[in-house]
């Protein structure tokens, strides 16, 4: 029997790795323009890092977290997000003591076990950036800008920015008591979850996969206290400003208990289920609960796999500059024809320029084929003839031309050519 990758789990093929890459070295290069600094955490952690953080009433904690014991009894969880393994770190290398803000961001892979679909995995990757210790809706802003930012660089066009704040303990404390009420009214209509959750977080229900659209019918509407609502008017300052689009979505509550005032998402094509491509916030209570000082906080992680699929659908992956892949191929089979070239496409990549072979007991045909398969651009062949004359017959995989040329010429020809 033959054994597959798990359901909800795939592999990442070269043509589409690629577009994995392009857009984690997008992000690296904005990283360090706007001063943050890489952390890898670890892919498991304490399973209670995840309940404390994220919430024990949320669907990520209840339902959709990879738990395990290891073999020394311990309680962990393959991470479902990165934000709270930024802030565990955070705190525990005490790193509000070196800078009085500090910008974090990380790339990896995150779990959650949700129904696999078109967009939605159980091991996913992520970018997420953070930045600790500035309470601004400047900073929020700032965040808002640098995602926008890298998913344009990434090529990705028609985003939709949807905005809201889900205020502070402050202004949500009595919304809770007010939407209990509503809910109670509606309870029949409620799904088993809303149900359980009711009294503990009602909140929930506002995003629950099942009854969100009965339950934002039947909500009231949510009062933000003069101090949040103040922040909220300057973040939308501060977008229209920089003349960021936005919708005001007050609907918008996301899946995560820790967010506090601003919360966002980014969307290609609209707000569907899975159209998604980031989403983020601002999270000022999130270090305390874990045991950090009081420190305010605000980040946003984006979806690399929508992402990558967000650009594959609009085609508008960018071509490889330069003279991309150079695809060797052998017209014999002779020992010093096979020493000549491996001398040859050595001193190659040496100059930075990329080139893979075929099987030399292919025939040319073939040869020529497979590289155009491999996405070669051109083919640099070497016979009996070019081993003795130390040359070599580049060939244009597009054009079809083709020129003998002098060993030390390669490098030149090639330039010229694209
Ligand atoms: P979240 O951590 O839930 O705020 O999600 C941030 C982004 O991660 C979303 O906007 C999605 O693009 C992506 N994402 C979340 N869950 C999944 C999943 N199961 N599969 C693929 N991408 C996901």
């Amino acid at each position: 029997m033959i054994i597959q990758s798990v359901r909800g789990t795939r592999d990442i093929l070269p043509r589409l790795s690629e577009q994995f890459v392009r857009l984690e070295t997008i992000s690296r290069q904005q990283a360090a323009l706007w001063g943050f600094g890489e952390i890898r955490t670890p892919t498991f952690e304490s399973l209670s890092l995840f309940q404390r953080g994220i919430g024990d009433t949320t669907d990520i904690v209840e339902k959709e977290m990879y738990v395990f014991e290891d073999r020394g009894g311990r309680q962990l969880a393959l991470r479902p997000e990165g934000t709270a393994s930024a802030v565990r770190a955070y705190i525990e290398h005490h790193l509000h003591h070196e800078h009085k803000t500090m910008r974090l961001f990380y790339v990896g892979s995150m779990f959650r076990a949700e129904r696999p679909q078109a967009g939605r995995y159980r091991e996913f990757e992520q970018i997420g950036f953070e930045h600790f210790g500035d309470p601004s809706a400047l900073a929020d802003a700032e965040l808002i800008m640098l995602a926008i930012k890298i998913l344009m660089n990434f090529g990705i066009k028609q985003i939709s920015l949807g905005v809201n704040s889900v205020g502070c303990a402050n202004c949500r404390e009595p919304f809770k008591n007010q939407l209990k009420e509503s809910l109670r009214v509606i309870r029949d209509s409620l799904c088993e979850d809303c149900i359980r959750r009711y009294e503990k977080n009602p909140l929930r229900s506002l995003d629950c996969k099942i009854c969100s659209s009965i339950v934002r019918e039947a909500a009231p509407k949510f009062i933000l206290c003069p101090e949040c609502s103040e922040h909220h008017g300057r973040l939308f300052q501060f977008l229209n400003s920089n003349k960021i689009e936005f919708q005001e979505d007050s609907r918008l509550v996301r899946g995560l208990d820790y967010y506090t005032r601003t919360v966002y998402e980014i969307a290609v094509g609209g707000h569907g289920a899975q159209n998604a491509i980031c989403g983020g916030g601002r999270y000022d209570r999130l270090v305390e609960s874990l045991g950090g000082p009081p420190t305010p906080a605000t980040g946003f992680a984006i979806g690399v796999d929508r992402a990558v699929e967000a650009v594959a659908a609009t085609n508008s992956f960018h071509e490889r500059s330069g003279p991309g892949l150079l695809c060797l191929v052998l017209a014999d089979v002779q020992e010093n024809t096979q020493t000549y070239a491996l001398r040859l496409v050595q001193e190659l990549r040496l100059k930075q320029i990329a080139v893979t072979h075929s099987g030399p007991e292919d025939s040319m045909k073939s040869q020529l084929r497979q590289a155009s398969k491999a996405g070669a651009n051109f083919a640099l062949i070497i016979g009996e003839q070019e081993t003795m004359n130390q040359t070599a017959i580049l060939k244009n995989l597009i054009t079809g031309d083709q020129a003998s040329i002098g060993y030390n010429d390669i490098e030149k020809a090639l330039k010229q050519s694209t």
